[in-house]
């Protein structure tokens, strides 16, 4: 099954209040999963925050079985953009700043030792 027929199908299944839009053509592939195909979505807030979510697919399934599999990766993409809009804006800032600096790892505990 093709990425865009994935796409498709998976957004179908959403329910009306999930809005995600389709990234298509996103060659990234950040799970190191030669085995799989990734599928990724964006989540968006008001505040002009953009979430990257994705599911992936073993390449070894036939559609059949991908279409079977659909329930859970809607789940799964559901459970994703509720955390991201659980989330109020003020922490969506943070994620960008993060995104930009690449430095998250800064709220540990100043007091070891
Ligand atoms: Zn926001």
């Amino acid at each position: 099954m093709k990425e865009k027929e994935l796409q498709r199908v998976i957004l179908s299944e959403l329910s009306e209040e999930v809005n995600l839009r389709p990234l298509s053509g996103f060659k990234l592939n950040f799970s190191a999963n030669p085995g799989f195909q990734k599928v990724y979505f964006s989540a968006s807030c008001a505040c002009e925050t953009a979430a990257l979510l994705s599911v992936e697919v073993s390449n070894d399934k036939t559609d059949k079985e991908i279409l079977d599999a659909i329930p859970s990766l809607v789940e799964r993409l559901m459970s994703q953009e509720r955390s991201f809009r659980g989330m109020d804006c003020s922490m969506h800032g943070m994620m960008r700043r993060g995104f930009i600096t690449g430095s998250q790892e800064e709220v540990g505990s100043p007091e070891e030792n």
